[in-house]
């Protein structure tokens, strides 16, 4: 892992440094956003002057737009290896992805503590029910599997990796029982995809949701792939042109998915932008893949745990693999500061705070912000290292420069 996978923009920025000067920009905060492949800032370059409305316009441009848009189903769906009667929608993120599967599901949805906002909050309205997680995956799995053992349910959602301790889960073990009792499985793949091939096939996974701006695209796409049915007939995410085939004053008639729900123009730019960044990261060699993201991982986990004082964090006890997701705690140390420090003192860009995960941060005992370094095909180790070395000097030293905790954060 001393060198990147695959070329991203923006890796050879300069930023400026309070203390005078400047540094490369460090970008260890992938898991928010991903830098854009190469090869995905050129194909935009070429795709502007070609934009177009899609599906209706007859010139040419419309007719390269809408070609783009529609093949890239069946590119995303390839990527994940979907059943070949799977449906793929194109949505704004994971956030509207699984907002739109919550809205389809026809009955109650089990889930787990851990999860990011976006597969939470779209189940508290009345369908979900939260299975507590145990130490171990192990018996988290068998929780989960008396839960749907007590009472049927149509929908067991989970996260692909937590966003914030980069665990997986056993996805393939989940859907075994999930399916033996009767339910579909969903995985929330936003920090999953971005770092593991993911195969919905192989797995038994019936709807996956991700996002392009975490897996090297820009602007705003993101994937809702799976099982059409109960698509085919939930109420359509927005009411507008594209999603109907025939309108009257007071009522209309439907499009099936994906048309269904996708009123209005579409982010072809967006679209096609994800298109090639899964096609780029298709032709990795996924142990290859796999390998640079889990190096890097356990460099940087073995560097902080040499720290003193320093507390990666981890949700289970037994969990079989982790993605390039790593938050950690700093005894005693506002992580806010830390964080001013580190982009301020050494151009390195973290995270810190509570990760839209809440309920999962109270569970672990995190009292307060944390900090989060994430990382993806385009980082080396120099950048863990970079990391390593200021949060040393931080330690030893202190900031060189004098902070001040203003309208909510620290600045120099
Ligand atoms: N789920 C997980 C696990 C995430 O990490 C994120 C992004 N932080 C989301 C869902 C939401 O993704 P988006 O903001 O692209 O909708």
């Amino acid at each position: 892992a001393d060198r990147s996978l695959l070329g991203v923009v923006g890796s050879s920025l300069r930023v400026p440094l309070v203390t005078g000067g400047e540094s490369r920009y460090v970008n260890l905060d992938q898991a928010a956003s991903a830098p854009a492949l190469t090869a995905v800032a050129e194909h935009v370059a070429e795709l502007l002057p070609l934009y177009a409305s899609v599906h209706r316009g007859a010139g040419y441009a419309s007719q390269v737009s809408t070609s783009v848009y529609e093949s890239a189903r069946g590119i995303v769906g390839g990527f994940v290896n979907a059943r070949e009667n799977d449906v793929v929608v194109f949505t704004r993120n994971t956030t509207e992805a699984l907002g739109l599967l919550a809205s389809a599901v026809p009955g109650e949805t089990v889930l787990l503590d851990i999860e990011h906002h976006a597969n939470l909050l779209p189940w508290q309205r009345g369908s979900g029910r939260i299975v507590l997680s145990a130490d171990t995956v192990a018996e988290t799995l068998e929780r989960l599997d008396a839960e749907l053992a007590a009472r049927p349910a149509a929908l067991v959602t989970v996260t692909g990796a937590s966003n914030v301790t980069g665990e997986t889960l056993p996805l393939r073990a989940i859907a075994t029982i999930a399916h033996r009792r009767g339910a579909r499985l969903a995985v929330d793949g936003a920090q999953l995809v971005p770092h593991r091939r993911v195969d919905l096939l192989r797995d038994g996974i019936d709807y996956l949701a991700f996002s392009g701006h975490k897996i090297y695209a820009p602007f705003g796409a993101g994937v809702l792939v799976g099982r059409k049915d109960w698509l085919d007939v939930a109420p359509p995410l927005l009411q507008g042109g594209g999603a109907v085939a025939e309108v009257t004053l007071h009522g209309a008639t439907w499009h099936p998915a994906p048309a269904r729900h996708e009123a209005g123009s579409p982010n072809v730019v967006g679209v096609a932008a994800l298109a090639r960044a899964v096609s780029e990261i298709g032709r990795l060699d996924a142990d290859a893949w796999a390998d640079h993201d889990r190096a890097l991982r356990t460099r940087l986990i073995t560097g902080l745990e040499a720290l003193p004082g320093v507390h990666p964090h981890r949700i289970f006890s037994d969990s079989a693999d982790a993605v390039g997701v790593v938050s950690f705690s700093i005894d005693g140390t506002d992580a806010r500061l830390v964080a001013a420090y580190l982009s301020a003192e050494h151009g390195i860009g973290v995270r810190d705070g509570r990760f839209c995960a809440h309920p999962l941060l109270a569970k672990l005992g995190i009292d307060g912000p944390a900090l989060r370094a994430s990382f993806g095909v385009g980082s080396t180790e120099a950048d863990v290292d970079a990391l390593l070395g200021a949060l040393t000097l931080f330690l030893t030293s202190g900031p060189a420069w004098r902070y001040e905790f203003v309208g909510g954060q620290w600045a120099p």
